[in-house]
């Protein structure tokens, strides 16, 4: 019987897998550029990490939890996003007693979150994203967005809306929850039942509703930006400043919220439209936090993180043959001509890769045709060919698959040869 996958997650197959590789190295080396060293977390948290980071007002927290109770009893949660974790570690080691300030962390992983599966969305997905911990300046988050645009512009994207937005510090949400309360109280009776508890438990989380009469009603609600203290607005602007500084095109959003509690500052989301119109969504996106190390029993220390969504990378840069270079390759396709050389064509294939070259041989005796569809589907440079005649003077057929030319060569003589060849192909590389 065939058993089909879990709704909502999906397998990353051969060619896409080495695209996800590539898009992952890249991530990874933009980061490492910024200063930013790797943090591994468990993909399994205590469901209280994630109540108490993202939120219970969050949509993610009340409704798309993978939760279950262990064998011990204990309420455990597969991670929804990676941030929580990163800062529960942060606390955990005291890195903020260890490193200096601020800690730059990034990660890489699944997350999971019971939601509806559709066009860029899935049910387990991976995520991409980095954390600056430990200093106030807006020079922080500044930096954080423009490392995020750095990677989407070397991974290909011509253009990439940056939609931007200010949460403001503790006191200028304090002055617009009162103001939204007072808003929504008048239509409140005319909204959906999760606003009703929205109201009570975040009325921020109203601005995020989906459902389209309620979206009438938010356009018309008060603006985060008439309730900043000076504090706020200064760091907003600031932040502005600084990516303008820097020629990156912004658009401030004023009703972009995000969907998890812990926001406050500036908050951002990288969006992108394929050539045929369509968009995915955020491709990713982050924002400032200034309670979440203390809400998890750490100390008050501010920080900025970003997350992007591999898949939905991965799916606009395929829709519009931004990627290239992913199929596979080999440098060597070993060939045994008849059963007597497969064990010398084994041998012969070990050597080149203990030797440090991509090498594929065949286990079959099989002909000439096949055997070169065989290197052409491998993406060889090279042909070793090995039949009766080679085998007793000690020597392979060693084929150029571009020029066709071909030479033969020693059993004894062939890792020198390939380490010429291929240092000869690095040499023409560099130029
Ligand atoms: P968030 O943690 O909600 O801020 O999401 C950060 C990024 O993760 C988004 O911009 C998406 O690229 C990606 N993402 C979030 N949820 C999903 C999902 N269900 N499926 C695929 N990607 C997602």
């Amino acid at each position: 019987m065939e058993i089909n996958l879990p709704k909502g997650t999906h397998d990353v197959i051969l060619d896409e897998a080495r695209a996800y590789e590539k898009i992952e190295t890249l991530f990874k080396a933009v980061a490492d550029l910024y200063g930013f060293s790797e943090l591994r977390t468990p993909i399994i948290e205590a469901t209280e990490l994630f109540t108490r980071s993202v939120g219970d007002s969050s949509d993610i927290v009340r409704k798309e939890m993978y939760t279950f109770k262990d064998k011990g009893d204990r309420s455990i949660t597969l991670r929804p996003e990676l941030t929580a974790g990163v800062m529960r570690s942060i606390v955990n080691n005291k890195l903020f007693a260890t490193q200096d300030l601020p800690i730059k962390v990034y990660y890489l992983g699944p997350a999971f979150r019971y939601e509806r599966p559709q066009l860029g969305r899935y049910r387990q997905f991976n995520q991409f994203g980095v954390e600056s911990v430990g200093i106030t300046s807006p020079l922080s988050d500044a930096e954080v967005i423009m490392m995020g645009y750095a990677a989407l512009k070397m991974l290909g994207f011509g253009h990439i809306t940056l939609k931007i937005n200010t949460l403001g510090d503790d006191e200028s949400r304090k002055a617009y929850r009162v103001a939204l309360k007072e808003y929504f109280g008048k239509h409140l009776d005319k909204m959906c039942p999760d606003c009703h508890e929205r109201y009570e438990s975040n009325p921020l989380r109203i601005l995020d509703c989906k459902v389209p009469e309620d979206i009438e009603i938010v356009k018309k609600a008060p603006k985060i930006s008439d309730y900043l203290t000076e504090a706020a607005q200064e760091s907003f602007e600031f932040v502005l400043a600084t990516l303008a500084n820097f020629d990156i095109k912004y658009e401030v959003d004023e009703s972009l919220v995000r969907g998890l509690d812990y926001y406050s500052h500036v908050v951002f989301e990288f969006h992108y439209t394929t050539e045929a119109g369509v968009s995915l969504g955020a491709l990713g996106a982050g924002g400032h936090y200034d309670n979440l190390v203390s809400e998890l029993g750490g100390p008050a220390l501010s920080g900025v993180g970003l997350a992007f969504g591999i898949e939905r990378i991965y799916g606009v840069l395929e829709n519009d043959k931004l990627l290239q270079d992913v199929k596979e390759e080999t440098d060597f396709y070993v060939m045994p001509l008849g059963d007597n050389a497969l064990l010398d064509a084994y041998m012969i294939a070990q050597a080149l890769r203990g030797a440090g070259y991509r090498t594929e041989v065949c286990f079959e005796n099989k002909g000439f045709k096949t055997l070169f569809k065989r290197a052409e589907h491998k993406g060889s440079k090279y042909a070793v060919i090995i039949g009766d005649t080679e085998m007793q003077a000690e020597q392979v057929t060693l084929k150029n698959l571009k020029t066709q030319e071909q030479i033969t060569v020693k059993y004894a003589d062939l890792i020198d040869k390939a380490d010429q060849l291929f240092a000869v192909e690095d040499d023409h590389d560099h130029h």
